[in-house]
């Protein structure tokens, strides 16, 4: 409950962040430690080091070091500083400190045998839990479709907890060294806050090279080139960087901080976020490239996609992922239809999102744009309607859509009955997928105008299926 004294200003704090890795080997290159200074007071944030090579002990040594030196220290780290509270209870911990003790002495154990809870190695499938998140994981948003992995996943893409469970000995080691770990602690200096890049690096392609550095010249036109070439030239560097930028940016907020008094939270800590004040996700407009290649956005829309419709098949016989089912339909207005309007193609990829998962319209348009989510809201039926009455608002809408929306029927349509052929649901019958052709050409006949090579490739793929189902 405690503010940090505010005679302190945040232009004489230091602000590291560190991308953490759990890798058994190598971590020495995989370990990045950024450094900012500056932010709100002292103008622009600015890197003042950016660099690998230490070990998980060398950075612990570090650390301590550092605060010995000049205490005025926020130092982020990218690992969950704790378990769900169930786990903990469940070991008789009454704080996470004696989380952080008991995974000193077990975290090895715990990874080599990988029993669950935990789970991800060869043959250690995802066990049944009374939960695999942390309260906070869960209410993180999610940018571009990506959200935090359970602390309990110990390998797999993203998974955090390897890095998690050979971290948490390090927070021990600090909070010995009384540094405040928040929101366990009062916060004072110096301070360590939870932080997950993803937030804070937003919804940006971090595989390509391209628009990482795209990103950096957006977000922090002031960086010098030779620190931006640093920070552009791997994904970890990349991380820390702009987590130890956007740090330094939100420092006062950081100083304001209070100690949890919820008793999950106290268990379970928590991920900082930025302020409210600013939106977490982008601009997607502002992000560099959208206007001159269309690439980037399409990939994240298409990255955004996979990810929510994970979980997801298609009802055919082959089962086969439902991503599938987008990637077609943007395909088919690519190929056929001769698009290239980057908002079509993306809402394309993402137009069964709203339907058919849990993503709200607002989440569209912080990761795409007011356009790409106004085009998905115009072809997403509403679920809260029996399905008759969807597929008869489907015709009577129809004349009255934007000629995107027309266009991006017209080829939904295209690759729904180019799946009937041949690969119907399992459960169909010829008859229900009659029906279904009917009422699709009823849907394509008020689109028509939209586009006429699609429509064209509408009536070919409606003759050949009538013929397949007779
Ligand atoms: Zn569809």
């Amino acid at each position: 409950m405690v503010a940090i004294e505010r005679q302190r200003s945040s232009s004489d704090l230091r602000v590291i962040a560190i991308d953490w890795s759990g890798a058994k080997s190598g971590a020495r290159r995989k370990i990045w430690l950024a450094e900012a200074r500056g932010g709100r007071d002292g103008g622009e944030p600015e890197i003042v080091r950016l660099e690998c090579g230490r070990s998980r002990r060398e950075m612990e040594r570090h650390l301590l070091e550092e605060a010995e030196r000049e205490p005025e220290l926020i130092v982020g780290l990218d690992f969950a500083f704790s378990l769900p509270a169930w786990f903990l209870r469940e070991h008789e911990l009454t704080t996470a400190r004696e989380l952080w003790q008991l995974a000193a002495r077990e975290a090895e154990t715990w990874l080599e045998r990988c029993e669950p809870p935990f789970w991800g190695r060869p043959g250690k499938r995802r066990p049944a839990l009374p939960s695999h998140f942390r309260r906070t994981d869960a209410d993180v948003p999610s940018v571009g479709g990506v959200r935090p992995k359970s602390p309990f996943q110990v390998t797999g893409a993203g998974s955090v907890g390897t890095g998690t469970l050979r971290g948490m000995p390090l927070l021990r080691r600090l909070s010995d060294a009384d540094w405040r770990i928040w929101p366990f602690d009062a916060p004072d200096l110096p301070l360590v806050i939870e932080i997950y890049p993803r937030l804070l690096t937003r919804a940006v392609v971090k595989s390509s090279h391209k628009a990482r550095d795209q990103y950096l010249a957006w977000r922090f036109p002031e960086l010098t080139a030779v620190r931006r070439r640093l920070a552009a030239s791997s994904e970890d560097a990349f991380d820390a960087a702009v987590s130890a930028l956007e740090l330094a940016r939100h420092a006062e907020d950081i100083l304001d901080l209070e100690q949890a008094t919820d008793p999950v939270e106290l268990l379970e800590g928590r991920i900082w976020l930025p302020g409210p004040s600013e939106a977490v996700l982008p601009e997607p407009s502002a992000l560099g490239t959208a206007a001159s290649s269309p690439l980037p956005a399409l990939l994240s829309a298409l990255e955004y996609a996979a990810e929510k419709h994970r979980d997801q098949r298609r009802r055919g016989p082959e089962a086969s992922p439902y991503i599938n089912h987008p990637i077609s339909v943007a395909r088919v207005l690519a190929e056929i239809g001769d698009v290239s309007d980057p908002i079509l193609l993306q809402a394309a990829i993402l137009h069964d999102t709203i339907e058919d998962t849990r993503t709200t319209p607002d989440e569209l348009e912080r990761s795409f744009g007011a356009e790409v989510r106004a085009l998905v809201e115009e072809v997403t039926d509403d679920k809260s309607l029996p399905k008759k009455v969807r597929n008869q608002l489907q015709i009577e809408h129809a004349p009255g859509r934007s000629p995107r929306a027309k266009q991006l029927k017209i080829a939904d349509k295209i690759s729904n009955i180019a799946d009937i052929i041949g690969r119907a649901p399992t459960d169909w019958t010829l008859e229900r997928q009659r029906e279904y052709l009917d009422w699709a050409e009823r849907v394509v006949a008020g689109c028509r105008g939209a586009n006429r090579a699609l429509e064209e490739c509408f009536d070919r793929k409606l003759r050949e299926a009538r013929e397949a189902v007779g």
